[in-house]
């Protein structure tokens, strides 16, 4: 999209929103962290699946997955070409994590890590999920687009420009994500090492546990998908003070480098661990 241009939609099957809040919404409540499927035009984006991989950080104040799940997950959705499919296989479209009890922002954090995302992918979104909202599972589901063009992000927490996402007509159960929620899963225990991966679909919920491929890598490297950063009192967009930028991603391989997230993981955690302490 060129600036200027209006925002896509991001819309949800109505089976799909209300599966999701129902599989987030945890006795205890943890943040988690995952990625988004579907399809995408210059005027929206219909998700059909969410794919939370093995979760490396299990709290409520923060949650991560490995870097390379993004590349498993990509894999595998690759070699998912139905015979029967309608339409394209859906493609990774944007990036979901959950705020538990905490409202629908973008922390700090957040912006940073959703700025590496649309580095890679400037048409990517980012969706919070606070499961625990009241009211129709619809409206505890909310989403950001990047900033517009190359204005450099704002700092501090984002809410202002929160979305809601839409409601969609339910597609026909053999043609939509569910389908491809089964086949991925196929594949992602060919594609997968170790771990849980929990595939989220209108339908219903895959979840997998393929058996490491090879010995774990030690220490992988996680992104930081949320921090329990309550948005700083007003003035978020008065502060002309710009974000201390990350390194660029020197790799073309989207998601592979970890090393621009290493710090602002490092620097959330101990931040997030001051705000607790
Ligand atoms: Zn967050």
């Amino acid at each position: 999209m060129q600036p200027g241009d209006e925002k896509p939609t991001v819309q949800f099957d109505p089976g799909l929103a209300r599966t999701l809040v129902e599989f987030l919404r945890q006795p205890v409540p943890v943040e988690r962290g995952g990625v988004l499927l579907g399809r995408r035009d210059d005027a929206k984006i219909q998700v059909s699946l969410a794919v939370f991989p093995p979760q490396l950080a299990y709290a409520s104040s923060h949650c991560a997955f490995a870097v390379n799940a993004i590349e498993i997950l990509r894999n595998a959705s690759d070699t998912v070409e139905p015979a029967d499919a309608m339409r394209p296989v859906d493609r990774i479209v944007g990036w979901v994590h959950t705020h538990p009890a905490i409202g629908l922002y973008l922390s700090t954090t957040d912006v940073t890590t959703f700025a590496s995302w649309t580095r890679l992918d400037p048409a990517a979104v980012a969706v919070v999920i606070d499961p625990y909202l009241p009211g129709p599972e619809i409206d505890r589901i909310g989403w950001w687009a990047a900033p517009d063009g190359d204005a450099p992000a704002e700092p501090g927490p984002r809410t202002a420009d929160r979305q809601w996402v839409s409601e969609v007509e339910p597609a026909p159960p053999d043609t939509v994500g569910w389908k491809d929620s089964a086949l991925l899963a196929a594949a992602l225990d060919q594609e997968g090492n170790g771990g849980c991966w929990e595939i989220v679909g209108a339908g219903g919920v895959h979840s997998v546990f393929p058996m490491p491929q090879s010995p774990p890598e030690p220490d992988p490297e996680p992104v930081l998908l949320g921090s329990r950063l309550p948005p700083e009192p007003p003035e978020p967009l008065e502060s002309s003070e710009p974000l201390e930028s990350s390194e660029p991603l020197e790799s073309s391989e989207p998601l592979e480098s970890s090393e621009p997230l290493e710090s602002s993981v490092e620097a959330e955690a101990g931040a997030a661990a001051e705000e607790a302490g």
